[in-house]
């Protein structure tokens, strides 16, 4: 096989483990293989010299002989002559392709060794199997991806370990797409890669197969695109808003104008409703705008802790506020950050303005705001005691539009406005909540000085 041999003795024994990728001088392609590799010119040499070297001994003891006894028999000196040569080189032969196959033996262990260290690391399902589609060998990630223990898989057809609707076309090297069913059931869509493993002269020995799992790269693409759409509407929604931004104001202007004059008692009531209403529709308008402002506009050193005092000062006048008990813990020499000081200010009211919903109702209602610093962030949390957000609905509430607020209430954009204007800086928002307290923290990188 180019590559690999997948086969040892004990696949032609019928037995399979996958401990024996490759084990080369076990039959007789791989003892041809042997042959070739042997190195014969050092065989060649080394044998020439120990011929010369038994030659030589021997002719130095026919001198000697012959100066003491010219006349000397020495048929047997020629015949042990011989035999020691051709003994000696038969056995240096034989020592030396011993030696030489042991070499080969050791290395292509490690080899194996190696192979199967790195199949075994790959994230990608591996399975080989042999010329009749038995497996052979499975990686780790085939046992966490199939559901099947490794010993119960070697020896076992492919078609069994691996069910592939529309099956696997084992004559041909292909990649394709398939839903796969694991042993226990569940069934995913897989990227396959099938590969025929040819001998050395061409015929297919063994066959390999590559499998990568689709569920995440899929759900990454659902979400990728789900951004997508978001980033479209909110291009669209920004656009239909300040078209209905004008007509609004008209409208806001005639119904001020209107309240001062005298009204009988119905149309006083009526044109209040008509004005909230109106108020309603231009803070959503006002939102969506905000959602898609170019990000780095009117950037200006900004203290957090000035935003704060500013925020609190104006919410405590507001009449849902009456109750609540604000209470400030602003660090002393707070670094300042670079950011547009009326989005960060829109993003203080959002908060706030959620913590007053949330302990709408309560006895002891207390908001609380903090701020701090390190080395790289200035910190601002906003704390509430309020009934908290349930665990449910907690990875849903920076999406735009959700809200679980009665309807005419809530806009479902605050949040995701305030995520939008936070991470436009380089910074971020991050909550934690419980019945009976829910914390906004706010992150945003120091203003460098350059
Ligand atoms: P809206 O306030 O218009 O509903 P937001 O995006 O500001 O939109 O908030 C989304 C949802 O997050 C709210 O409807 C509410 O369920 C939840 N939420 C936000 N802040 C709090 C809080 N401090 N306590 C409890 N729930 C909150």
């Amino acid at each position: 096989m180019r590559g690999a041999d997948v086969a040892g003795p004990e696949a032609e024994s019928g037995k399979f483990h996958a401990g024996n990728l490759y084990c080369p001088v076990s039959d007789s392609t791989s003892f041809r293989r042997f042959l070739a590799d042997v190195r014969f010119p050092y065989l060649a040499g080394t044998s020439f010299l120990l011929f010369g070297l038994i030659f030589g001994a021997f002719q130095l003891l026919e001198i000697t002989i012959r100066s003491g006894n010219p006349g000397a028999d020495l048929t047997y000196l020629h015949l042990s002559r011989g035999m020691v040569t051709s003994g000696g080189l038969v056995i240096w032969i034989i020592w030396t392709l011993y030696e030489y196959r042991d070499r080969i033996r050791t290395v292509m262990r490690q080899h194996d060794d190696q192979y199967q260290r790195l199949l075994g690391a790959a994230v990608e399902t591996i399975l080989l199997t042999d010329d009749h589609h038995r497996v052979v060998y499975a990686n780790t990630a085939a046992e966490r991806e199939l559901g099947w223990t490794l010993t119960d898989m070697i020896g076992k057809p492919l078609t069994e370990v691996l069910p592939v609707a529309g099956g696997v076309d084992a004559a041909r090297n292909r990649r394709w797409e398939a839903d796969v069913t694991t042993h226990t059931g569940r069934v995913f869509r897989a990227d396959l890669t099938h590969v025929v493993l040819l001998d050395e002269d061409g015929r297919r020995e063994a066959c390999g197969v590559i499998l990568r799992d689709l569920t995440e790269t899929r759900l990454r693409q659902a979400q990728l695109e789900r951004s997508e759409r978001l980033a479209s509407l909110g291009h669209m929604a920004a656009g239909v808003a300040h078209e209905i931004g004008n007509p609004l104001t008209a409208i806001s202007s005639i119904i001020q104008l209107m309240q001062k004059r005298p009204q009988d008692e119905f149309t006083t009531e009526q044109l209040q409703v008509v004005r909230e209403n109106v108020n309603r529709i231009n803070k959503i308008v006002r939102d969506l705008v905000d959602f898609s402002r170019p990000k780095r506009a009117d950037l200006a050193p900004t203290y957090l802790n000035d935003l704060a005092e500013q925020a609190v000062g104006l919410m405590r006048h507001d009449s849902r506020c009456r109750d609540i008990r604000f209470e400030a813990d602003l660090a002393a020499d707070l670094p300042t950050v670079t950011a547009t000081a009326d989005r960060l200010h829109q993003v203080l009211v959002n908060l706030i303005l959620n913590a007053v919903d949330a302990t709408a109702g309560q006895p002891d209602r207390q908001v609380r705001i903090r701020t701090w610093a390190d080395a790289d962030m200035v910190h601002l949390s906003v704390e509430d005691n309020g009934k908290g957000i349930p665990i449910e609905v907690l990875p849903r509430i920076f999406e735009p539009f959700f809200t679980t607020k009665d309807v005419g209430k809530g806009t479902g954009l605050g949040l995701s406005v305030s995520h939008h204007i936070l991470t436009g800086l380089g910074g971020r928002i991050d909550v934690e909540s419980e019945p009976g307290r829910t914390c906004f923290s706010l992150r945003i990188p120091r203003e460098t000085i350059s």
